[in-house]
């Protein structure tokens, strides 16, 4: 096991921010930690790198305990911080050899060590320029360069996409795989479920500072009730008795009403034939149909009933 954390508490006065979480990280395995704004991600993150004291738990990385001050393991993590740590006034490479000197790193290792992190997040023709002139996502890139210089096992990534435009958010994915190649293990803390599970063999879903989950997407996904969705379009708002002839259809889930159209929730993809067949058995037109797989994202909802977000992305 790569890192172990083992029922880790932090509060803020009388706010316990982070209540007993405990993962783990194998070499080479990218962790999703996900949990709506304030489950305490950031902080469970801040403790891993040792910039915040546990008040409680223990945390290992390779076998050595992770504190303040515990520098020989510090040295195995790199660290992207949610908000952004640049020096607006020094070019890009000035500023990654600023970073490689506090690892130590110097002479033609240090050049080295630049140029390939600049190729990875892939800004090696912008080396020159000062990032005032880069964009939110190139500035990101950037600090994702500075994390990487002293080549860690661990990269751990708060929030990496916010305020990141497209371009450089596909930039960023791409530059996390290049690592998951490598063998890198990573721990990406996000509240889209969608990213995380792009990326991630594991996902930790965290709220009000305790774990709900720690799975692989896929068992998941076993998880939701519903495994499909199969979204039928009739020709006038269906009346109430089809809306129950259809929830008692095999392997239908939950039906959902909006004016002419129906959403049926599938335990398993197979029972959307047979459903469709049905409809056409009745002599119902179906003006358009369309299935698709449920997504993670309903997985928070269906745990505490609330969703990830006020708002959806
Ligand atoms: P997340 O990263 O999931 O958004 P955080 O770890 O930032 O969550 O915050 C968890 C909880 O701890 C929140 O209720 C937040 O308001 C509180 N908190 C975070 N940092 C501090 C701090 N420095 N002082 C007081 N409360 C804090």
């Amino acid at each position: 096991m790569l890192l172990s954390v083992q029922q880790i508490s932090k509060s803020y006065g009388a706010r316990k921010a982070v209540d007993g979480v405990s993962f783990q990280v194998r070499p080479g395995q990218t962790v999703g930690l996900i949990g709506p704004n304030g489950a305490g991600k950031s902080t469970t993150v801040a403790m891993i790198c040792g910039l915040l004291r546990a008040d409680a738990g223990s945390i290992t990385l390779d076998g050595a305990a992770v504190g303040l001050g515990a520098s020989a393991a510090k040295r195995k993590i790199g660290f992207v911080p949610q908000d952004l740590a640049l020096y607006e006034d020094l070019s890009a490479l000035e500023n990654l050899k600023l970073f490689g000197g506090l690892y130590g790193l110097k002479g033609a290792l240090l050049k080295a060590r630049c140029e390939q992190v600049l190729a990875l997040v892939r800004l090696n023709d912008r080396a020159a320029d000062l990032p005032s002139s880069f964009s939110g996502g190139m500035k990101r890139r950037l600090n994702i360069a500075a994390a990487l210089l002293h080549e860690p096992q661990l990269l751990i990534l708060d929030e990496p996409t916010v305020g990141v435009d497209p371009q450089s958010r596909n930039a960023i994915f791409d530059t996390l795989e290049a690592l998951q190649a490598q063998g890198r293990s990573l721990i990406y803390t996000s509240h889209y479920m969608e990213e995380v599970e792009r990326l991630a063999d594991h996902i930790v879903i965290i709220d009000h500072g305790k774990v709900l989950a720690d799975e692989t997407p896929a068992a998941l996904y076993q998880r939701l009730p519903a495994q499909a969705a199969l979204h039928v379009e009739l020709a006038q708002a269906p009346p109430d008795t089809l809306l129950r002839q259809v929830r008692a259809l095999p392997g239908v889930t939950g039906v959902e009403r909006a004016g002419a159209r129906l959403d049926i929730g599938l335990g398993d993809a197979v029972h959307a034939a047979p459903v469709l067949a049905w409809f056409n058995a009745e002599g119902l037109a179906l003006l358009h149909f369309s299935t698709a797989r449920t997504s993670l994202e309903n997985i928070f909802l269906n745990l505490t009933g609330r969703s990830l977000r006020d708002t959806p992305p």
